[in-house]
């Protein structure tokens, strides 16, 4: 009884030198150190920014109006009316938990209808639904390939990939950003008999906004007896004439593809992830997937709002479009006055590329004091002198609103000025 009344700052330090001191961690020293810095120089920390509610094109923090640019609703659906009305029905009619694995009791008609059509959206024979794009990539990834096995990566895939790959103990073997004579090169040279290789990408990279060329990926996964995986977290709804990825901005065959990875928390505003694949292989993952197997099914809630979105988005492609000419508007505005946008195809993401860690921080407080939420992807994220701003646009934003950001960006890095780099950083 006690214990239970201790309040955690009263909770018991250990010894100096005990091997129980968390402090020790080498983390959590570099994670004190950012922080005093931080402090020193009076910048306000970027991150655990708490908008007052829905977050869209437009956003509200601490009662200030803003322009965001900081989540994912990439085409509106996010508040979308239909969405909503589809989450509140199935809680009506499932409550809000599945109450159990999919495997024992968690199993809906719900969660069979969501898959049948992302399966069928990437032309694919069938697909398994997770609670967490991160997790789905973690324990397919994991579960799929073993310590004989390689993994050659392009070096900008996401955390739950290289998360995924350290779990299996594949040898992982990351390629420069989007350079496909250098894949080649590292298949070619890792590949052994006996062992299993997979080609990873993601269908738009979430750090610069650009897409791979899936043809070459296709022809050195085969070349190489690989399985090719491509993660499309932020192409749905983004890429392709119809947001239907990157398979179709290309015009290939989605079949070339062995396993497409994708999430519900951005186009489809819902939580959640997904494999779509053969079906014999979604079989065999349905059943022995430990992210599946021994975690619970998708919420009702949260696979009513993605389906509900799913539908909404293919049978409004114009929102596609809207995002597509906000993406390349934004894009081109900041071009034009100077900025390095990086290679992004004027999409969803438009990266800003601005150098030091630090002075982007800086300006990204400067544009939240001017009406503009936007995010930073800071070192370690990106190498440090390549810190950005990260763009991500929704088919919502107005070209007034793009107007006024470019104005804002380039007051903001007018009032900034030269900034030195963060102590201890890069
Ligand atoms: N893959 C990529 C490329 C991502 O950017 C993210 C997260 N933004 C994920 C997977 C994980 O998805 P979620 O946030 O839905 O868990």
């Amino acid at each position: 009884a006690r214990l239970s009344k201790r309040r955690s700052s009263e909770a018991p330090r250990p010894d100096a030198g005990s091997a129980r001191d968390f402090t020790t961690l080498p983390g959590m020293r570099d994670f004190a150190l950012l922080k005093a810095a931080m402090e020193s120089l009076e910048l306000r920390s970027p991150l655990f920014v708490a908008h007052d509610g829905l977050a869209g094109a437009h956003s509200s923090i601490e009662g200030r109006e803003v322009i965001n640019y900081a989540s994912y609703n990439y085409l509106g659906l996010n508040g979308d009316p239909r969405v909503q009305e589809a989450a509140r029905d199935a809680v009506s009619r499932y409550g809000t938990s599945p109450s159990g694995s999919r495997i024992t009791s968690g199993e809906r008609a719900l969660h069979l209808e969501l898959e049948r059509e992302l399966a069928a959206l990437h032309g694919a024979e069938a697909a398994l639904t997770f609670v967490s794009g991160h997790a789905t990539n973690v324990t397919t990834i994991g579960h799929l390939m073993g310590p004989r096995d390689i993994v050659v990566h392009d070096a900008a895939i996401h955390n739950s990939c290289t998360e995924g790959i350290r779990l299996s103990g594949a040898r992982r073997i990351p390629f420069a950003h989007n350079d496909m004579a250098a894949a080649e090169r590292e298949m070619a040279s890792a590949r052994r008999g006996g062992q299993r290789a997979m080609l990873l990408v993601e269908g738009h990279y979430s750090m610069d906004g650009d897409i791979p060329d899936l043809a070459r990926c296709v022809e050195i996964a085969r070349r190489h007896d690989a399985w090719l995986m491509v993660d499309e977290a932020h192409s749905l709804g983004a890429i392709g004439p119809t947001g239907r990825g990157v398979a179709e901005a290309q015009g290939l065959d989605p079949a070339g593809v062995d396993l497409w990875m994708g999430t519900l928390s951005k186009t489809l505003s819902s939580c959640g992830g997904y494999i779509a694949a053969r079906a014999d292989v979604i079989d065999w993952l349905r059943h022995t997937v430990p992210g599946s197997v021994y975690s619970v099914g998708l919420a009702p809630p949260l696979a009513a709002a993605a389906l509900a979105a799913l539908r909404i988005f293919q049978a409004e492609p114009e929102r596609v479009a809207r995002l597509q000419a906000n993406g390349a508007g934004l894009r081109d505005r900041l071009k034009a006055r100077g900025f390095d946008t990086g290679a992004s195809i004027g999409s969803a993401i438009v990266p800003v590329v601005l150098g030091s860690s630090l002075r982007t921080a800086k300006v990204a407080g400067a544009l939240l004091e001017r009406g503009v939420a936007v995010q930073t992807v800071v070192f370690p994220a990106v190498p440090e002198q390549s810190a950005r701003l990260r763009f991500f646009l929704s088919s919502e934003h107005t070209e007034e609103d793009l107007d006024r950001t470019v104005e804002a960006v380039v007051a903001a890095v007018a009032s900034v000025g030269r900034v030195e780099k963060l102590p201890g950083l890069g």
